[in-house]
This record gives C-alpha cells, structure tokens and sequence, in this order.
C-alpha cells in the first residue's frame, strides 16, 4: 500500500469550453453545463457571443492552413456560441474525456459530442488540448478580471 505522502497531487487546472452553433441552437447549454458539474469542473467565466469573422479566424489560427479551415470559420459564425473557462482538477483531459472524439462517428457512447454532435464540423463543443493552449484561449475571450478563482 502506498502512503498518503507518496500520492501524486492532482492538478488543478483551467481549460477553455465553447458550446458550438448547433448545440446552443439545440438548447442543450443547461444539458452541457450539468454534465461538467457532475464531473467536478467549475464554471469561473462565462459569456454568451456571436463571433465575427475575424475573432473565429484568430481563436482557430493554428488550423489557418487546413482544407477545412473555411468551413470551421463559416460554421462558427453562424449563430452564438457559449464561451465558458472551467476549473477543476486534471481539467483539461478531464473536459475532452466528456467532450469525445473529434468525429462524432468515432465518439464513445455517453460523451457530449456522441449525443449532440451531428457531423466532423458541427460537433457541438470545442475544448483546449494542452494546459498551454488552455491559458492562451481563456485569455482570447476574457480579461483576468472576469476569471472568477472559485
Ligand atoms: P478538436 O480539438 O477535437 O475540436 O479538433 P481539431 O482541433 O483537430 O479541429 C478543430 C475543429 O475543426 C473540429 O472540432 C472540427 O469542427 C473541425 N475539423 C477538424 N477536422 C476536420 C476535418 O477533417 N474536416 C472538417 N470538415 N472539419 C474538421
Ligand atoms: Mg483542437
């Protein structure tokens, strides 16, 4: 049996989310937003946006050279998304283990994009893939000021 002193710690960490066009035009915000509670994130920022052109093109400017890279910026401007920071331990695999794969094809039963998602493009949820990208796109959408530690 390990000791106590020897477990490794859990980090705590920040990640971004965005409820895609299609979710938020399927109401499901509330559906979303319980499945992260229930798995311990916290909401610490929040804000509800009709992204331009050139805030879509920015958020996704590591993608800027992929074939699919107009259709994303068409898709995400076309209606609001729900742009949240959330908090908890391990947050950012935490948050893409709820989100499922990229492909709602290939999504495990349960995950958000698996029971929202329509297609590879309308896929309902965006999330960070690193801890870095995480405090590059929390700081896209909001001051530090309006990151509320919890
Ligand atoms: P994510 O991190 O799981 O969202 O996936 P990526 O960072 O690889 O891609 C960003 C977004 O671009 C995805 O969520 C999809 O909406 C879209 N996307 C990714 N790959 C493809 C693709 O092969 N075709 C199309 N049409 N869209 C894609
Ligand atoms: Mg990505």
């Amino acid at each position: 049996v390990r000791p106590a002193y020897l477990e490794i710690p859990m980090a705590l960490e920040r990640t971004l989310s965005i409820i895609k066009p299609d979710a938020v035009g399927k109401n499901v915000i509330g559906e979303i937003y319980t499945r992260f509670e229930k798995a311990g994130l916290k909401i610490v920022a929040a804000r509800m946006k009709h992204l331009s052109r050139a805030e879509a093109e920015g958020f996704y400017a590591v993608h800027r050279e992929r074939p699919f890279f107009n259709a994303l910026v068409e898709f995400m401007t076309s209606g609001p998304v729900m742009i949240q920071a959330l908090e908890g331990d391990n947050a950012v695999l935490k948050h893409r283990d709820l989100m499922g794969a990229t492909n709602p094809k290939d999504a495990a039963a349960g995950t958000i994009r698996a029971d929202f998602a329509d297609s590879i493009d309308a896929n309902a949820v965006h999330g960070s893939d690193s801890l870095e990208n995480a405090a590059i796109e929390i700081a896209y959408f909001f001051p530090s000021t309006d990151v509320h530690a919890r």
